[in-house]
C-alpha cells in the first residue's frame, strides 16, 4: 500500500451495561471502573501507531463496541483531541460512533457532535418491547425512537439504525412492523442482520436446552427478501448483503473493509488489516491496558518492517501474515458482498494478475450455475447467488 494511501481507524470500546443474550462481541458488563485506564491506553496506542503510519490521511474513524456511547463526553473529547494531534484527519473524514438507546441523551449527542463525531449508528434491533426483552437489550422500543429523535435534534445529519430479524418466535408481521416504523423515522442508512446463534452466548445455551427455539432459516430468508423489497420501495439502495442506504449515504468506513483496504483497529480484541497482515489486540481489557503500557516503554521504530513493528507492539497478540493467494481471495469475496461487485480492472492493477486467469475454473463453474454475472467490467452475485453466496465464496478460497 502506498505511503500516502488513505487509512481508516477502528476504536473498540469494550464496555456494555448488560450482556445481550445473542452477543459474542468482545464486550463486558460491570467493568466501568476500568474506563479511565482504558481511555488512557487507547490514547497511548493511538500515539504509538501514529509515527508508523505518518503521512497517511485518515478518511474514516469508527468507534465500535461494546457500547461507545457509555464513554462519558470528556473521554470522547480526549480521544478526538488525540486523533487530531497525532493523525492527518482528512477534510470531511467520516467519524462514526455506535450508540445504544438508554445510554445517550440529546446533550450527549450535541457534545460528541461538537467534538467531531459526524455519523451515528444506533442499535435498535427491534421496535417491539417483548422482543427487546428476550434479547436482554437494556432499552424499550420507545427509548430507541427517543434516542433517534435526540440525535436528530442535536444536529446529526447521518444516522444508521441496526435491525435484527428472525428472533425466536418473531412472526413476519412483527418484523414488518419494525421495518415500517424504522422507515417512518427516515434514517440515512439501515443495516439488517439475521439472528445467528453464536457459541458461548446465553442464546446458544437456551437453544441447546430447548427453552428457546432455534432461528427458522426459511422464515429468515422470507424476512430478508421482504425487507429488501420494502426498503428499496422506500428509496434505499441496497449496496451490500445486509446494508441499505439513501443515495450517497453508504457507510464509508465499512466500504474500506469490503474493498479489503487497510485499517488499524485499536482496543481489546480489535482486528486490523495493515502491512500485509491481519492481526488483533489482546481480548482482555485489563491485559490490553497493561500491554499497551509495556509497548510504550520500548516503542517500535517507525521505519521498521511491518513484521518487526507487530512484534514490538506487545498488545498485539494475534498475527496472521496474508499471502497473495489469500489477499486475492479476500478481495474478491468481500467485493462480491457489495452490489457493485468486483471491479476486474482494479483487481488486476492491485495484484498484477487477471481475476479470470487466477480463478478460471471456479469462475466458469459459478457462471454456469447462475450464481455470478459479468457486466461493465465487473463481476457480481446474481439474485440467486445472493442467497447462495457461500457456494461462490468457498470456491474462491485457497486450499
Ligand atoms: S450492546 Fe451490543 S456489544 Fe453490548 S452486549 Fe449488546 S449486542 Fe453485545
Amino acid at each position: 500500500m502506498a505511503k500516502d494511501a488513505a487509512l481508516s481507524l477502528y476504536l473498540h470500546v469494550p464496555f456494555c451495561s448488560l450482556k445481550c443474550s445473542y452477543c459474542d462481541f468482545n464486550s463486558y458488563a460491570k467493568l466501568d471502573d476500568l474506563v479511565p485506564d482504558f481511555v488512557d491506553a487507547l490514547c497511548t496506542e493511538l500515539a504509538l501507531w501514529a509515527p508508523i503510519v505518518r503521512g497517511r490521511p485518515v478518511e474514516t474513524v469508527f468507534f465500535g463496541g461494546g457500547t461507545p456511547s457509555l464513554l462519558p463526553l470528556p473521554h470522547i473529547e480526549r480521544i478526538m483531541a488525540t486523533l487530531r494531534d497525532h493523525y492527518a484527519l482528512a477534510n470531511g473524514a467520516e467519524i462514526t460512533l455506535e450508540a445504544n438507546p438508554g445510554t445517550a441523551d440529546r446533550d450527549y449527542f450535541a457534545g460528541i457532535l461538537a467534538a467531531g463525531v459526524n455519523r451515528l449508528s444506533i442499535g435498535f434491533q427491534s421496535l417491539h418491547d417483548d422482543e427487546l426483552a428476550a434479547l436482554d437489550r437494556i432499552h424499550s422500543a420507545a427509548e430507541a425512537v427517543q434516542c433517534y429523535r435526540w440525535a436528530r435534534d442535536a444536529g446529526f445529519g447521518r444516522i444508521n439504525v441496526d435491525l435484527i430479524y428472525g428472533l425466536p418466535g418473531q412472526p413476519m408481521a412483527s418484523w414488518q412492523d419494525t421495518v415500517e416504523r424504522a422507515i417512518e423515522l427516515a434514517p440515512d442508512h439501515v443495516s439488517a442482520y439475521a439472528l445467528t446463534v453464536e457459541d458461548g452466548t446465553k442464546l446458544a445455551y437456551d437453544v441447546e436446552h430447548g427453552t428457546v427455539p432455534p432461528p427458522d432459516g426459511d422464515l429468515q430468508a422470507e424476512m430478508y427478501e421482504w425487507a429488501g423489497g420494502r426498503l428499496s420501495e422506500a428509496g434505499y439502495d441496497q449496496y451490500e448483503i445486509s446494508n441499505w442506504s439513501q443515495p450517497g449515504e453508504e457507510c464509508r468506513h465499512n466500504l474500506v473493509y469490503w474493498l479489503n483496504g487497510e485499517w488499524l483497529a485499536l482496543g481489546p480484541g480489535a482486528h486490523s488489516h495493515w502491512g500485509g497482515h491481519r492481526f488483533a489486540d489482546v481480548y482482555s481489557p485489563r491485559q490490553y491496558i497493561r500491554l499497551v503500557a509495556t509497548t510504550a516503554e520500548e516503542p517500535p521504530s517507525p521505519d521498521a518492517s511491518p513484521a518487526t513493528v507487530l512484534a514490538a507492539m506487545k498488545q498485539v497478540t494475534f498475527v496472521d501474515p496474508q499471502p497473495a493467494s489469500l489477499q486475492m481471495a479476500d478481495t474478491a469475496i468481500l467485493a462480491l458482498r457489495l452490489n457493485a461487485g468486483l471491479d476486474l480492472a482494479a483487481f488486476e492493477r492491485r495484484f498484477g494478475r487477471r481475476f479470470e486467469d487466477v480463478y478460471a475454473e471456479p469462475l466458469a463453474e459459478t457462471l454456469e450455475m447462475g450464481l455470478l454475472e459479468r457486466a461493465n467490467g465487473r463481476l457480481r452475485l446474481t439474485d440467486r447467488g445472493r442467497y447462495l453466496a457461500n457456494e461462490v465464496f468457498v470456491r474462491l478460497l485457497p486450499d
